[in-house]
């Protein structure tokens, strides 16, 4: 069971890695040949005719094939759309693949409660519950019971799931950091925390969420308009062997990936002593890399496009973050080390 190897393995996580190259183009001529771990950009959050997004399946999901992705979640509200046609259609082994997926639309009262079940056997009704973390939780459970993975989605939609609330939910492993819908409140205000504070406060508490970047892309129609919900915003890296489903989430659950929102990285490292990361570099564009722990300190800044961190141990959680001078950002999961706090 995969949680149960999630949980082993985040209690000391040790990922030993070679150097990685990341690049597509090196990607695709080494595809077929090869079952090395590489990188592959996916997107988990998409939505299509089949609930309120303006275009159909197969338009969809040509557009992320043609967008240099090599997978796609299609995750229509409350309906679970079949993918075999559409991999027969644009798939191709080890260079695209579509999974099968459904953003269970729940409520408590006024507030949206909406999960993905990634890779699910079975369509998942919304379960209802009497509070905004027994809904979640119940949700959560319908998807694993149908052999999905959940990921809790845009928790300040709606201002809906708090950190304490999100920190509470079990068998879950991955949340939004971000989300491409206009609406989501990713940045938090008004008093309300924004999605990293709260990742922060849950790491803070010696409990381990991975961050996904998504799009929640409903509309293909109208790139202009920055009011609608638009692909191409977000998007996860996954360090996987092969291109299938199983492999992609067991990635995403063991936290072997970044998110980003247009920050690529050529070389990632975790051991138990440093954190290592490297930035493929645009012309002109210069980056800073935040290595960031116990209540969101910044323990170490670099002004490069690569940096090392040396773990000393007492820090509670590493994870690094990289800004590029246009505002773009990945997000480097965290690694909890021995001694976090523990609720
Ligand atoms: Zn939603
Ligand atoms: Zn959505």
């Amino acid at each position: 069971m995969s949680l149960l190897r999630v949980a082993a393995g985040s209690a000391s996580f040790v990922v030993l890695v070679s150097a990685l190259e990341i690049g597509a183009t090196r990607l695709e001529a080494r595809a077929t040949t090869q079952a090395q771990p590489r990188w592959l950009k996916g997107n988990t959050h998409t939505h299509t005719l089949n609930s309120d997004g303006d275009t159909a399946p197969d338009e969809v999901v040509r557009w992320y094939r043609e967008h240099g992705y090599q997978f796609l979640v299609l995750s229509d509200h409350n309906v679970l759309t079949s993918v075999d046609g559409l991999n027969a259609l644009l798939g191709a082994d080890e260079r695209f693949l579509v999974i099968r997926g459904e953003e269970v639309t729940d409520r408590f009262q006024t507030k949206p409660i909406h999960i993905n079940g990634l890779n699910l056997d079975s369509l998942v009704p919304p379960q209802g519950g009497n509070s905004v973390l027994e809904t979640v939780q119940r949700n959560v459970d319908a998807i694993r019971a149908a052999n999905g993975v959940p990921h809790v989605n845009h928790p300040n939609f709606g201002w809906a799931i708090s950190a304490d609330e999100l920190a509470r939910v079990r068998n879950n492993r991955l949340f939004e950091i971000f989300n491409g819908h206009p609406q989501v409140n990713n940045v938090g205000g008004g008093g309300s925390p924004g999605l990293e504070q709260m990742w922060d406060t849950i790491l803070s508490r010696g409990i381990l969420l991975y961050g996904i970047a998504v799009d929640d892309a409903h509309h293909f129609k109208r790139p202009w308009d920055a009011e609608s919900s638009r692909p191409g915003q977000g998007w996860i890296y996954v360090r996987a062997e092969r291109l299938t489903p199983s492999a992609i989430l067991e990635a995403m659950e063991a936290g072997d990936f970044y998110a980003s929102t247009g920050v690529v990285l050529t070389d990632y490292q975790v051991t138990p002593s440093s954190m290592t990361l490297t930035v493929r570099r645009r012309p002109f564009e210069k980056y800073r890399v935040q290595f960031i722990g116990r209540g969101g300190r910044v323990l170490w800044e670099a002004a490069s496009s690569s940096a090392t961190y040396r773990i000393r141990g007492d820090e509670g959680y590493v994870r690094a973050k990289v800004l590029d001078s246009n505002g773009r950002v990945a997000w480097v999961q965290p690694v909890l080390l021995p001694g976090a706090s523990r609720r």
